[in-house]
């Protein structure tokens, strides 16, 4: 396992992080506590010391669950990584309550890096206001937590001005070699690394797209690398000097191994790996393909829409072009929870971390579909 180690923040981390947002469930929706445990051994045995939370995961169960496996270990041997829910705290001492409330479902009673989840404009706007900033530095003092920093979603603009503002001890950031020009990632990086701030990376699969890509791309990838096409993105992302830890949401013993083995072994990318990856950024940012991340915070929609799934077979086709395979595709979703049974509420909307017009993009689909 590569480690990384920060003298500022005075951690030595592992370059692979394990995301506790896609674990293996039961018909409940409920983690499947053997398989998951099973998966964390796994990666603890192998070296891996970062297991990132959130409130929200798994409904919250991500929480509990982490705790309970993590509690077999030495506590000073791992570092937990939670995040306060932004979209919870109304008032200042709701930051106190979320705390109380993560240390109480996960049994630890402190955190080694604490992240304001998904920051925005509009948060750091509200959030000034109100004084959670400051607030957060006071609870970090007092020893609740070791490290502060924020997960982000939105403009580079917004980025560094929220950075120079509260100067946080890391950031956690979207970033793949995808979203280096979807999402100016690129620009993200950069403000963060002139300013030497260490950066934690999600989605660095991009949900999974980057492993899962459609076969004319994979087939691209697989004659120039001998490892998965997850290898190479992890590899794209692990060359940026600032980055201290790269999560990975890993779902099976499959992924595990695979990102182990990326991690034990970590090369430099080819120039022909990295050719192939800008020419399918490239074709993937011609075709429109929509930028979900398949992490189902949209999730609150009382039709049940099956969001994600709908625009993984819409990106497929776009770049497939296969009629066939997209017809087909409509026959996995569930009567009722189709595009076209989409109401237009806008509730998803204000979940989704990538600001996608959801109804706007599901109407149009819908359009094309018929
Ligand atoms: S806008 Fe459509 S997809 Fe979104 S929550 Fe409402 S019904 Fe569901
Ligand atoms: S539409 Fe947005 S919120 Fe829903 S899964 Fe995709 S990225 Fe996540």
């Amino acid at each position: 396992m590569k480690y990384k180690e920060w003298e500022a923040l005075g951690s030595k981390t592992s370059l692979l992080g394990y995301g506790g947002m896609r674990f293996p469930i039961r018909k409940d929706k409920k983690i499947a506590r053997r398989a998951s445990k099973a998966l964390i051994d796994r990666a603890y045995k192998n070296g891996v010391n970062y297991f990132d939370t959130g409130y929200g995961y798994h409904g919250g169960d991500s929480e509990v669950f982490f705790g309970e496996a993590l509690s077999r270990y030495p506590r000073e041997s791992y570092y937990m990584a939670d995040k306060l829910p932004s979209w919870h705290v109304k008032e200042l001492a709701d930051v106190d309550k979320l705390l109380e409330e993560q240390f109480r479902r996960t049994g630890m009673d402190y955190f080694d890096f604490y992240l304001v989840h998904a920051m925005n404009n509009t948060y750091f706007e509200k959030f000034e206001e109100l004084g959670v900033f400051p607030r957060l530095r006071q609870l970090q003092k007092e020893g609740k937590f070791r490290r502060l920093g924020f997960s982000f979603h939105d403009t580079p603009e917004v980025l560094e001005k929220i950075v120079d503002k509260w100067k946080p001890d890391f950031v956690q950031i979207q970033l793949n070699y995808l979203d280096w020009k979807l999402i100016d990632a690129k620009k993200m990086y950069e403000i963060l690394e002139t300013r030497d701030i260490p950066v934690v990376i999600m989605e660095p699969v991009r949900g999974g797209r980057l492993q899962n890509l459609p076969k004319i791309f994979s087939d691209k990838l697989q004659a120039v690398t001998d490892g998965s096409n997850a290898a190479v993105a992890f590899r794209w992302v692990a060359q940026l000097k600032n980055v201290i830890c790269i999560l990975s949401g890993m779902s099976d013993t499959e992924q595990v191994d695979d990102n182990l083995a990326t991690f034990d072994q970590l090369k430099p990318l080819t120039a022909d790996e990295l050719r192939v990856t800008e020419e399918i950024t490239d074709r993937l940012m011609e075709q429109g393909a929509v930028p979900c991340t398949a992490c189902n915070y949209c999730d609150v929609c009382p039709k049940q829409i099956e969001i994600p799934k709908i625009f993984a077979a819409f990106n497929e086709y776009k770049i497939s072009n296969d009629r066939e395979a997209y017809k087909n595709s409509y026959n996995d979703i569930a009567e009722g929870h189709r595009e076209k049974d989409c109401v237009a509420c806008g509730k998803c909307v204000k979940m989704c971390p990538q600001m996608i017009n959801i109804p706007d993009i599901l109407a149009y689909i819908a359009a094309r579909r018929a």
